[in-house]
């Protein structure tokens, strides 16, 4: 079923999903299932798992040199998508990214995924790779979120990169997009990125799940940006607890995010770590509820493994 079909029968009521990372190459499926097992009595109705695209890593070579190799941390999505669905009876959205894909390879995913009957896609871009200074497409790939959604829209008409193929199978793929509360750290300003996420969604996204963030006031600020621009689809947020010292720096660095000053003050003068955890499982808690009162769609968690913690934070919102 699809995501916005969910958000239709639920009439109001708040969803719960979550989101997934492929183990590291070399890991076992049962490290997903082990995430996921305690929190199925949440009902999730669909889990999202994450794309990630090649990184370069350089190895010594006898000769003193450095050799140059792309390689895939963590494969795996559309098999853990499948997985996850045959095994939970559950949807699944993989994230699919245009970072290190042609058109062609995008194609043959989504033919793969229609044949694996999922019906959800997340159609983000992805990031710079390491050592890049900038995002850069694969030559022959896309450049922007939009690019992917219009190729994604296109199947769903039964337009295949192939102008030969007539009559081609009609996908029906829901799109997902991302959404950024605090500005995608790109954009020039909040009015640019309202721009594109506009374009993204005359393009066919159909929701928009939104970057994390600690404050909800930026999320209804958003939603009510979003509505002013006539962005009139589901807004989904997505929440992580912050639950270690180093995250207060690391978080900000990679998500481009603010926390609120009440919540660095607290976690900053709590006296050890088990502490320091408390606190962020009761500031998820208290935005998941506060959220949860306003009838948002879903509370989307991102788990990044921390399943006691996730577990911890429903048990007191459902
Ligand atoms: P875009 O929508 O392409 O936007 C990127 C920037 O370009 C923005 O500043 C936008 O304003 C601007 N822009 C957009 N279109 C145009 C245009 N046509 N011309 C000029 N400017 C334009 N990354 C992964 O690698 N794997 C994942 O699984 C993953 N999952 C994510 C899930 C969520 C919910 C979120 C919020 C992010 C996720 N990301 C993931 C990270 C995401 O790939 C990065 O944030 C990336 O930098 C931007 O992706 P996007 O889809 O928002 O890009």
């Amino acid at each position: 079923m699809k995501v916005t079909e969910y958000f239709e029968q639920a009439k109001g009521e708040t969803l719960v999903s979550f989101e997934v990372l492929p183990p590291l190459k070399g890991g076992s499926m049962q490290a997903i299932f082990n995430t996921l097992d305690p929190l199925m009595e949440f009902k999730p109705p669909f889990i999202d798992v994450t794309y990630h695209r090649e990184e370069f890593i350089y190895k010594k070579r006898e000769s003193g040199y450095y050799e140059k190799t792309a390689i895939r941390k963590r494969p795996g999505t559309v098999g853990i998508c499948a997985s996850i669905m045959h095994r939970y009876g559950v949807d699944a959205v993989p994230h699919l990214i245009c970072g290190g894909f042609t058109k062609e390879e995008t194609e043959d995913v989504l033919i793969d995924l229609n044949f694996l009957d999922i019906s959800n896609v997340l159609a983000l871009r992805g990031d710079a790779m390491k050592f890049e200074g900038k995002f850069l497409p694969r030559s022959g790939g896309h450049e922007y979120a939009i690019d992917l959604v219009k190729q994604i829209e296109a199947m769903n008409t039964g337009k295949y990169l192939d102008d030969n193929i007539e009559n081609g199978e009609k996908t029906d793929f829901c799109i997902g997009i991302a959404g950024y509360p605090e500005k995608h750290f790109e954009a020039p300003n909040m009015e640019q990125d309202m721009y594109w996420l506009k374009k993204k969604v005359e393009a066919g996204a159909s929701y928009i799940v939104t970057q994390m963030f600690f404050d909800n006031q930026k999320y209804f600020d958003f939603v009510d940006l979003c509505r002013k621009n006539g962005i009139n689809i589901p807004i989904v947020p997505g929440l992580k607890p912050v639950t270690k010292l180093y995250q207060m720096n690391s978080i900000p660095r990679m998500f481009y995010i603010n926390f609120p000053d009440a919540l660095v003050k607290e976690f900053t003068k709590a006296k050890d770590a088990k502490a320091r955890k408390q606190v962020g499982i009761e500031w998820c808690i208290a935005q998941s509820k506060a959220l949860k009162a306003k009838g948002v769609p879903c509370l989307h968690y991102y788990t990044m493994g921390d399943v006691k913690t996730i577990k911890s934070i429903l048990e007191k919102v459902y």
